[in-house]
């Protein structure tokens, strides 16, 4: 502690999003710091939002003269000077432990400064974005609200109606980082397996068999059981439905029958089924899409539709390809006629698909162009709908030994569909990356080259759903 009370590691705005996604993230970076480096999709973020930061720099050269600060001390002089916008300022409170570099600094009329963000996010209502802004604010001490330079063109004002937020994070954070070991927390799949600490966190987790890390089972939920004896997957494993307790996030016996099932299944491996498989009789075609979330309006655009037919081999694959969101309303167009043609090629045509994502993004598609009477799209998301969800009877039907249940994780497993992407590094982020780098490339062969490796990686997503869709019939229908 230092004579301030504070603990002596400062807290800066980038904290914040550590902040909001666990606790003992915060912990770890600051007093355990891992050099994680950045993957292909976090690249291409963080280049992206450089290039935002550029393009807002130079909209105010136009307007104004910016200087480029170099130091916290060449911060304060350019300041004292009254310079119209100092570009990475560095502002630094010690009392308050606060520390923090705005992209910009604006000259205000009544003579102090307000602090801006270049964000690539088209919403000021992030909580990351507000705690950010709010300790940029702190640090000038000033009433003058922060600009946010939205990743549409928007500027959003935020003032004093977060500053409850930033005295929650501050006061959070001072508590944290005086703790003397990192804090307690339960196993987030979604969330540990990007984090840069998992190397240090789940040897923890599986020493102490967590409850938690079996899926499905919320941290709430662990935190119930373990006040009732139950702490351990083997514990749990060796429960009844009927004894388990009603907790928070579990309740019912069917919930905890699974809940107990994938403790035994995580213990030795096995797959228990819950029910039998029903798959839909008919032509089946294999469905799945890729789409680009990096678009200027930040509206998915659909890069590539891709299918499956009979008789189901590599040169089964079919796609609707388009080079740019420029073309997404007649890429759109080709993926509904071809939706008419398979309709007539196949009278009882099945488009399996793998989660909802292909469905809702349908749904969204003909919101965007005003299309939910067309013919075609009341077909796809009527009552006799072709789409058929194959997670659903995986879900229901069955208890895996697995952490997460997305297609991958199904079929790559060797006891399970051992279904193997030919391209090991590809992934729904991969492929948004190479179809970035696509619309960058100029050479004709590069270009070629990566829609190739794209088309590739979406053949095999709908070879896998196929795969899936042979060992679903021969185990469990
Ligand atoms: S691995 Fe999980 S528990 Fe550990 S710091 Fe990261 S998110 Fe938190």
């Amino acid at each position: 502690m230092t004579a301030g009370n504070f603990s002596p590691i400062l807290i800066k705005p980038s904290d914040a999003s550590a902040w909001m996604s666990c606790i003992r993230r915060v912990w770890l970076d600051k007093h355990q710091p891992v050099a994680a480096e950045l993957d292909g999709f976090n690249r291409l973020l963080s280049d992206l939002g450089l290039e935002h930061e550029a393009a807002m720099l130079a909209k105010l050269g136009d307007q104004y003269a910016v200087s480029k600060a170099v130091s916290l001390e060449h911060t304060q002089d350019l300041m004292q000077q009254g310079v119209p916008v100092i570009y990475q300022g560095r502002l630094l409170d010690e009392q308050q432990g606060l520390v923090g570099y705005p992209d910009f600094l604006i000259w205000h009329e009544s003579g102090h400064y307000q602090p801006a963000d270049a964000k690539l996010s088209l919403s000021e209502n992030k909580k990351s974005i507000q705690i950010q802004l709010g300790i940029y604010r702190r640090l000038l001490a000033n009433d003058l609200p922060a600009m946010v330079f939205l990743g549409n063109g928007r500027v959003a004002q935020l003032g004093d109606e977060i500053e409850p937020l930033v005295d929650e994070f501050i006061t959070s954070m001072r508590a944290l980082l005086d703790l003397p070991q990192p804090p307690a927390v339960r196993y987030s799949h979604s969330k540990c397996r990007i984090c840069p600490h998992e190397a240090v966190c789940r040897p923890e987790f599986e020493a102490r068999e967590d409850i938690s890390l079996l899926y499905g089972v919320h941290g709430k939920a662990a935190d119930h059981l373990a006040q009732a004896g139950i702490a351990t997957i083997s514990q749990l494993a060796r429960e009844s439905a009927e004894s388990l307790p009603d907790v928070p996030h579990l309740k019912g016996s069917k919930r905890k029958h699974r809940a107990i099932l994938q403790a035994r299944s995580m213990l030795n491996g096995e797959v228990f089924q819950l029910d039998k498989a029903v798959l839909p009789q008919g032509t089946w075609v294999h469905f799945d899409i890729e789409d680009n979330p990096l678009t200027p309006n930040r509206e998915r655009h659909v890069y590539l539709w891709g299918f499956l037919v009979p008789p189901y081999d590599r040169e089964s694959f079919e796609y609707v390809w388009t080079n740019d969101e420029a073309s997404d309303y007649s890429g759109w167009l080709s993926f509904l006629q071809k939706m008419d043609e398979y309709r007539a090629q196949y009278p009882a045509l099945v488009l399996a698909h793998y989660s909802n994502h292909e469905r809702a993004t349908i749904g969204k598609y003909a919101e965007r162009y005003g299309m939910g009477n067309h013919a075609t799209v009341k077909w796809l998301l009527g009552a006799d709908s072709p789409l058929f969800d194959m997670q659903n009877p995986v879900l229901d039907c069955l208890v895996l030994p697995l952490q997460g249940y997305g297609l991958k994780d199904i079929c790559k497993h060797p006891g399970l569909v051992n279904f193997q992407w030919e391209n090991e590094e590809s992934g729904s982020q991969w492929s948004v990356v190479q179809f970035n780098r696509f619309r960058a490339e100029t050479s004709l062969t590069e270009k070629q080259k990566l829609q190739a490796a794209i088309l590739g990686y979406n053949r095999d997503d709908v070879i896998a759903t196929r795969r899936l869709e042979v060992w679903l019939r021969e185990l469990f229908s």
